[in-house]
């Protein structure tokens, strides 16, 4: 392409100085035209073949050979102007692809965490495999400065892990035996031996590269306006050109007894044609939103289409969930009460019926518990979401959860008086005692709420199962407006209804949610937005947008980029219709040639191009 602009770009201006005239001369202007422009005349050719006539190849087409058939019926013998016009639409058009495919390479470079291999160890031996081809259960191991390919638990070795390709966390993490990996992080300092718990295709790398490359698919309000648009839009100015050609002359010609001028509004109307090129439009708003989805993925966000950058931008309340959201859902035992027995058989009952539940209370109970539990032990184990669990263990019936689940199966329960999430237990109907275990804020949460506001969230709303106690301490600590506790998942669902029906129609509601029972909200809220809990796939499943590193910080930051994409793309709209508006007044009324047109239509396509690549860098909002 490249090529042919500078062979064309030297032969218009040779031509220019030497004196030939005739059909020679003719003859090197049309080489120098088909050489820029062949490709266009045949896209022109394949439109009005398929019936779609009104493409930017067509209105070229029809510009320029109007202009040379102008100029041989004028016998002015001046084609450069045909010729230039295509030259300069075919260096936009490099340029655009240029940029294009620029800004697309450096998104994927961005991206660039899928593995190419993992190294499979089996009896001894260690084997280059694809990553497709490694089994659950499988050893793997990972060299310093190699991706991790698969998701897994470390079984042998140490190190520390560089995530920023996932979280935008520039600051290492330490990683040892026994703890959980991530595929997408790369290992930096020691050797690691892995058992993988995923297949390469659930694993979080695969997820996440299926995510970024699917989320352009899903289109914003703006982006189909952009094709309504263009729908009419080509129409219109096609019908407006042969206007321009036609009636000034008969009103000359009929009404004012002029002579028609032919030559001259038929020349208007073909550089109207020219000027009237969408393409800074149809190509900057995608690519703006492909360039916010970039830059905030390159920050630990990942948002799933335009629509939802755009849903973000006018979101004006955000509710939160509490466990696991807004704080860190580690809970640690700060007591036992009431206890019919020792507190460590307590424990460890309340750990073997929450043995099979996720939830992150379960695990804290497990962790406190410390020992290895035998999971064979307890039966018929059925999770009662919001409440707790029952199960049969030993033989005994064993419910572990709130004071609903106790006032459920008509336990009397003897209340507590500590703050704190408190959990009962009851063995064979009868009441065994109280845990009270407590969690701990997320350090960011704090900071996290202060930012919204400034971001322009004009509500907090917090929405919890736990007991009103906790949940007013977290909410005054937190600075958090609004907060409703004792909820089952599915009250949450109509609170959140609520507060939508309640909202100004125009701004947006989003639910920010650990993605443990509260799925159902994530999908019923404007926009979800989920903690990636480094991996839950209930998370990333249901929710709109994933905060990977589980920062309660990023979801401002994620606001904040969406408004500033938006703004990226308002611009663009404003700018590219308002001077092609301009450019088509300019030209319907003489003042402006074909030159100028061209110009202008490059012009703004650059500058809505450039504009729109503004969209990658947000590192610093
Ligand atoms: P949140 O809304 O804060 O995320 P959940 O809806 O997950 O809380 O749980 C609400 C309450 O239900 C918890 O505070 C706890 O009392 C009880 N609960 C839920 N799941 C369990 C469980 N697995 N074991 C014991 N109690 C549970
Ligand atoms: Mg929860």
């Amino acid at each position: 392409m490249l090529a042919r602009i500078i062979i064309a770009a030297v032969l218009l201006v040779a031509l220019g100085f030497i004196p030939i005239a005739g059909w020679l001369r003719f003859g090197l202007y049309m080489a120098a035209y088909f050489i820029i422009g062949y490709d266009i005349l045949i896209k022109a050719g394949k439109g009005i073949k398929n019936r779609q006539v009104f493409d930017e190849s067509f209105l070229m087409a029809i510009a320029t050979i109007g202009a040379i058939g102008l100029a041989i019926y004028e016998k002015s013998g001046d084609y450069t102007e045909a010729i230039a016009v295509m030259l300069f639409y075919q260096v936009g058009e490099w340029f655009q692809s240029y940029a294009v495919g620029k800004s697309r390479r450096n998104i994927s470079e961005l991206m660039d965490i899928r593995p190419d291999y993992a190294n499979l160890y089996k009896d001894g031996v260690i084997e280059r495999v694809d990553p497709d081809e490694v089994e659950i259960g499988s050893t793997i191991v990972v060299n310093p400065g190699e991706k991790v390919p698969i998701d897994g638990v470390i079984i042998e070795g140490n190190s520390s892990l560089n995530t920023s390709a996932l979280t935008g966390e520039s600051l290492p993490r330490d990683a040892k035996s026994g703890d959980e990996i991530i595929s997408g992080c790369i290992n930096m300092s020691g050797v690691l031996k892995i058992e993988t718990t995923r297949e390469f295709g659930e694993s979080t790398v695969s997820k996440i590269l299926d995510l970024v490359e699917n989320a352009s698919s899903r289109k914003s309000k703006s982006e189909n306006f952009i094709s309504k648009f263009a729908r009419i839009y080509t129409p219109a100015v096609c019908t407006g050109a042969v206007l321009l050609a036609v009636a000034p002359p008969l009103v000359r010609l009929f009404a004012m007894d002029l002579p028609a001028s032919w030559e001259t509004w038929v020349y208007r109307a073909l550089t109207f044609l020219v000027a009237s090129c969408p393409c800074a439009l149809v190509i900057s708003i995608p690519l703006s939103f492909f360039a916010g989805i970039g830059g905030a993925s390159k920050e630990g966000v990942l948002v799933k289409g335009s629509n939802y950058l755009e849903t973000l931008s006018k979101t004006k309340i955000v509710v939160f969930d509490k466990t696991g959201t807004l704080t860190q859902g580690v809970f640690e035992v700060s007591g036992i009460h009431h206890s019919k027995m020792e507190n460590e058989k307590l424990l460890e009952y309340a750990a073997l019926a929450e043995s099979a539940s996720s939830h992150p209370i379960s695990r804290s109970l497990q962790r406190a518990y410390g020992k290895e539990l035998d999971q064979s032990r307890a039966e018929n184990i059925q999770e009662i979401s919001g409440n707790g669990v029952m199960a049969t263990v030993d033989g005994l019936r064993i419910a572990v959860g709130n004071d609903k689940l106790m006032e459920h199966l008509g336990i009397e329960y003897i209340p507590c008086r500590s703050v704190g999430t408190i959990i009962h237990i009851a063995i064979d109907g009868k009441y065994a005692g109280h845990i009270v275990i407590s969690d701990v804020v997320k350090p960011q949460s704090k900071g996290a709420i202060e930012s919204l506001k400034s971001a322009g969230i004009q509500k907090t709303v917090m929405l919890t199962g736990d007991t009103a106690s906790v949940a007013e301490r977290v909410a005054g600590e937190l600075g958090i407006d609004q907060v409703y506790s004792q909820l089952l998942p599915g009250d949450k669902v109509e609170k959140v209804e609520e507060l939508i029906k309640s909202k100004p129609e125009k701004s947006k509601l989003a639910f920010v949610g650990d993605g443990i029972n509260d799925a159902p909200v994530l999908s019923r809220a404007d926009i979800g937005i989920a903690m990636g809990a480094m991996g839950s796939d209930a998370a990333i499943e249901a929710a709109d947008v994933v905060l990977m590193d589980d920062n309660p910080m990023k979801i401002s930051k994620a606001i904040k980029i969406s408004k500033k994409c938006l703004g990226i793309v308002y611009q663009n709209i404003v700018f590219a219709i308002g001077i092609k508006l301009l450019c088509l007044l300019l030209v319907a009324m003489g003042l402006a040639g074909m030159w100028l047109a061209i110009f202008a239509d490059v012009g703004v396509m650059i500058i809505a191009v450039l504009n729109a690549i503004r969209a990658l860098f947000v590192r610093k909002i």
